[in-house]
């Protein structure tokens, strides 16, 4: 028997572990001892299994296997940013960051290898796409970090307090692997952290969102970028398909049925001369009146040939301010781990696109200087 016939247990949730138990004639209560080692331990290797019977370990060993994706490297920033590229079995590479602050270790995990949407902003969208994640590689972006810190079990050392959805890719266009993925980071046998800290952000694939709430009570991020359509059509080209006011009433439908206290992170990312003007802030205002949420400023991380610039930081505080006297909740996200290439929008991995996409960029590039010149204003 070939190793590629063997069940892979890494991405599997309880549910699927007791179904997997059975179909292989063994207990149900079986699969809560696996998923212990696996999650709690990161042990890959059965025979470490010590509360399991030599028979067992064996049958195991020939027909299962645990198995993440291949750590091509490891960085550690000097603010304790960590960043780690992984290989998926596409042949593709994606990021993985964790970002420790205050009491809490945050982990971005990745969900496709690259992105179809093509924010006009974004260095993941610019490379296209190559493949969606399966839930192993995206529970194993965790169980990669959660090792990192020893074999101490998550739930005791809690390196990882939170985890995002929020690396390369749009979480709810690869939905049937995420949503086990973020099943597992809850669940007491795998990382026991709580829906309110589990976070999935998305530009706004509509119908998903709605779907989600059918399935799943983990907090919403929405990435907005624009208070108006014709901007957000410019910078977030999904807008063209579901645009804002359709957008909003799901994510308030959403966040509705989550109950009270949940709110949604509307996520902004500041462009100098583009979206961060007074207009704008007020239109946001307009736009987020009663609605439930915190918002969370991004100043944009450039990256090379992108055409946009990042405000001074004198912009970003009038725009905070103008949000803030309006009565809002507003952070600006302070750019962490950026001497290795781990903030926002940085995360490039090594896509293998299928789109074309990266091609078109590449010859944009070469244009030169051209290319570099920053986007005019919009004043809309
Ligand atoms: N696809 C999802 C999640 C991944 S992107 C989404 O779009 O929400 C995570 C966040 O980083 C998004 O809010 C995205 O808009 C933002 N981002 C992308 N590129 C950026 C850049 N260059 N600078 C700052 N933020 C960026
Ligand atoms: Fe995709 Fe999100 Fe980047 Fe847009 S911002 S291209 S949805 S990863």
């Amino acid at each position: 028997m070939t190793d590629v016939a063997k069940t892979n247990l890494l991405g599997l949730t309880q549910p699927e572990m007791e179904s997997f138990f059975e179909s292989i004639g063994e207990k149900r209560f079986r699969a809560g001892q696996v998923m212990k080692w696996i999650h709690h331990f990161g042990v890959e290797d059965f025979d470490a299994m010590s509360n399991l019977g030599k028979a067992l370990r064996e049958k195991l060993s020939a027909c299962a296997e645990i198995r993440g994706p291949e750590v091509v490297s490891q960085d550690i920033s000097a603010d304790g940013t960590r960043k780690w590229v992984v290989r998926v079995a596409s042949g593709s590479c994606v990021e993985t960051v964790y970002i420790p602050q205050g009491g809490r270790g945050t982990l971005c995990v990745s969900s496709q290898a690259g992105c179809a949407l093509d924010c006009s902003f974004c260095s993941t969208g610019k490379q296209g796409f190559n493949s969606d994640l399966t839930a192993a590689e995206i529970i194993g972006q965790v169980w990669i970090a959660n090792k990192s810190f020893g074999t101490v079990p998550a739930k005791i050392d809690r390196a990882i307090t939170n985890v995002v959805m929020m690396g390369m890719g749009e979480p709810l266009l690869n939905f049937d692997n995420v949503v086990p993925a973020m099943q597992i980071m809850m669940d007491d046998l795998g990382y026991g952290i709580s829906k309110r800290k589990v976070t999935l952000s998305t530009s706004g694939v509509v119908p998903m969102i709605d779907k989600l709430a059918t399935v799943t009570d983990v907090s919403l991020a929405l990435s907005l970028h624009a208070p108006n359509d014709e901007l957000r059509n410019q910078l977030v080209p999904l807008n063209k398909k579901y645009p804002l006011d359709v957008l909003l009433a799901s994510c308030r439908r959403y966040i509705e049925g989550l109950g009270e206290k949940r709110f949604l992170t509307v996520e902004y990312t500041l462009l100098k001369d583009v979206n961060d003007q007074p207009e704008h802030a007020a239109q946001m205002i307009a736009l987020l009146k009663d609605f439930p949420c915190k918002i969370n400023l991004i100043p944009f991380n450039p990256f090379p040939f992108s055409g946009y610039e990042r405000p001074s930081n004198n912009a970003i505080r009038r725009f905070q301010d103008l949000l803030h006297k309006a009565g809002f909740n507003v952070t600006v996200r302070t750019t962490r781990g950026d001497d290795i290439d781990a903030a926002c929008g940085q995360l490039v991995g090594q896509v293998q696109d299928r789109t074309r996409r990266s091609e078109r960029y590449i010859a944009v590039r070469q244009l030169g200087s051209e290319a570099e010149e920053p986007r005019t204003a919009n004043r809309n």
